[in-house]
């Protein structure tokens, strides 16, 4: 049996880069969740906004057209108890305030330990039942 089970989670990734999107695509796999991907911050708020059914967003901060931290801004205004986690390519002293400032719930560095990242969801998912 696997450690994790997401059956009837929806997770919306957020990640401009397909490798990146691939990646955590295949680590959640065997955890059965759906997936959603959203290739900019712009696309992440239109899906937030159009798919109440989204459990947990996994946001890239480094992205085109709108960057995750205010993808993150945007989302808390009108959807304040979704869950988002923050990917970050940088772990700059003062980045990780910036980023709980935003509104982000939590974060990871990358490149992402898939462990953590999944340990980190079950916690939310399993406060969210
Ligand atoms: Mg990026």
């Amino acid at each position: 049996m696997d450690k994790y089970n997401f059956s009837g989670k929806k997770i919306l990734i957020a990640e401009d880069e397909s490798t990146n999107f691939l990646y955590l695509k295949a680590l959640l796999k065997k955890t059965n969740a759906e997936i959603v991907w959203a290739k900019n911050g712009a696309e992440a708020v239109e899906a937030v906004a159009s798919q109440p059914d989204i459990d947990i967003v996994l946001m890239d901060m480094m992205m085109p057209v709108m960057d995750g931290k205010t993808a993150a801004v945007e989302i808390k205004k009108f959807c304040p108890q979704m869950v988002i986690i923050a990917q970050t390519a940088f772990a700059l002293f003062g980045e990780r305030e910036e980023i709980l400032a935003a509104g982000c719930d939590n974060y990871v560095s990358k490149p992402i330990a898939g462990n953590l990242l999944l340990e980190m969801i079950n916690g939310y998912l399993t406060k969210i039942q």
